[in-house]
């Protein structure tokens, strides 16, 4: 999803580029090497986003301002996998709106397949890490698809199957504000549920039931809890950060961390700045954006995105006034390390990967878009992580809990099944 108001980055221009970073050495010429060697997966890409757009040329290695993913930048990036979402702000909870809501992932979807479609040579789509692996010996990018909102599948839990057989395999169970399906870290008006509602409990089982897999990136505390609770296949989180580092609603706190840990689960690492680091202190920027919270009646940037059509444009160009206003520097990839060592530290090394939000707002000094994913790895070298390490975080993690989840599916009564 599009964050504006806290991604200055094309403001500050590209002269932060790479500035903390030491000279190459030897060994990050290796470091290189092995990143282009290991299976490389990025559970969150928002270039669905793009794809729709009239004009958008996936071949074209396009400014990072416009695209932080493209087939050169892929291959520049060795990055193997991504998942790219079918991303939906919150709409109105009613027939219509949900009605709505499915035509618009029913698009998306439409979008992602053709354009694998139409670069059958570079691009194939995935559903299995076997499938992955096949897809790279063959020379291509694999293209997974998670869905970001729960909000397409309104009351109707049979379109979880329609969704995985259009490819599917995570669905985020909310976005910036409450569904009927769970409450979210951000909803201005607090908690519906205390958690799951009884039919976000129904869409897990469905989930579990279909080998599709939960993601809790977004939901409140107690959601996340609920979903350990009950769900029978270990969990992900497909873009989120560490609290004790950036402290806010959407990142997971330590003791979140190890009980994700404890059920099997993994951590992508969202590498969107401000959850990577927080904010420096800027007395005239809060209150700046107090007063637009207080104009908008919301809580967070994310909630603007459920805000009806005319007020969200509307808003959307006063968060890039402010933006302007009040540019911030960029999080570094050593601050994305620190984020990783922190999470190794608290829920260990099997438990964490990479789901960057590239082309939802994310931008880091030293890791503009995909094409330098290579420092990322330079940098864990730098530190010390092994080969197996590497190899666990860029894709081992994630591949563990997606069999997982498909191993749950056929233990799985079918009687789980949707209405
Ligand atoms: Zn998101």
């Amino acid at each position: 999803m599009r964050y504006r108001f806290c991604c200055p980055a094309a403001l500050l221009g590209a002269a932060l580029s790479l500035s903390a970073a030491a000279q190459p050495t030897k060994s990050d010429a290796q470091a290189r090497k092995l990143h282009e060697q290991v299976f490389t997966v990025d559970t969150h890409a928002d270039t669905p986003m793009n794809l729709v757009k009239p004009g958008f040329d996936l071949t074209k290695d396009n400014d990072p301002a416009e695209a932080k993913l493209d087939l050169p930048k892929l291959k520049r990036g060795g990055l193997d996998a991504v998942f790219w979402a079918v991303y939906m702000g919150q709409g109105p909870r009613t027939p219509a709106g949900n009605a709505a809501a499915k035509q618009e992932a029913l698009r998306i979807f439409e979008a992602i397949h053709a354009a694998i479609k139409a670069h059958p040579t570079e691009l194939a789509l995935a559903t299995t890490p076997a499938e992955g692996v096949r897809i790279r010996k063959a020379g291509q990018r694999a293209i997974f698809i998670g869905i970001e909102n729960g909000y397409p599948m309104g009351r109707d839990l049979g379109l979880l199957q329609q969704y995985y057989n259009l490819g599917a395999r995570y669905m985020t169970l909310c976005h910036g504000t409450n569904n009927d399906l769970c409450d979210s870290a951000t909803d201005p008006t607090g908690p519906e549920y205390q958690g799951l509602s009884p039919l976000g409990v129904q869409a897990v089982a469905e989930m579990n039931r279909l080998g599709m897999m939960v993601d809790i990136s977004h939901t409140s505390d107690s959601t996340f809890y609920d979903v350990l609770r009950v769900s029978k296949a270990p969990i992900i989180a497909s873009h989120s950060a560490a609290r004790a580092i950036s402290n806010v609603p959407r990142n997971l706190s330590d003791d979140m961390l190890r009980a994700l840990a404890k059920h099997g689960g993994v951590v992508q690492l969202s590498l969107f700045s401000p959850y990577v680091r927080p904010l420096p202190p800027d007395a005239a920027r809060d209150a700046a954006v107090q007063a637009f919270n207080a104009k908008w009646k919301i809580k967070n940037f994310l909630n603007v995105y459920s805000l009806p059509e005319p007020e969200q444009k509307q808003a959307l160009a006063e968060m890039d006034e402010l933006s302007k206003r009040f540019p911030v520097p960029l999080a570094t990839v050593q601050d994305a390390a620190n984020q990783i060592d922190h999470i190794v530290r608290v829920a260990g090394i099997d438990h964490v990967g990479i789901g960057g939000d590239f082309d939802g707002g994310t931008e880091l000094d030293g890791l503009r878009d995909v094409g330098e994913y290579p420092n990322l790895t330079i940098e864990l070298v730098r530190r010390g992580y092994s080969r197996r390490d590497i190899e666990k975080i860029w894709s081992g993690n994630l591949f563990r809990v997606m069999r997982a989840a498909e191993k749950a599916r056929s233990a799985a009564p079918a009687a789980a099944a949707g209405k």
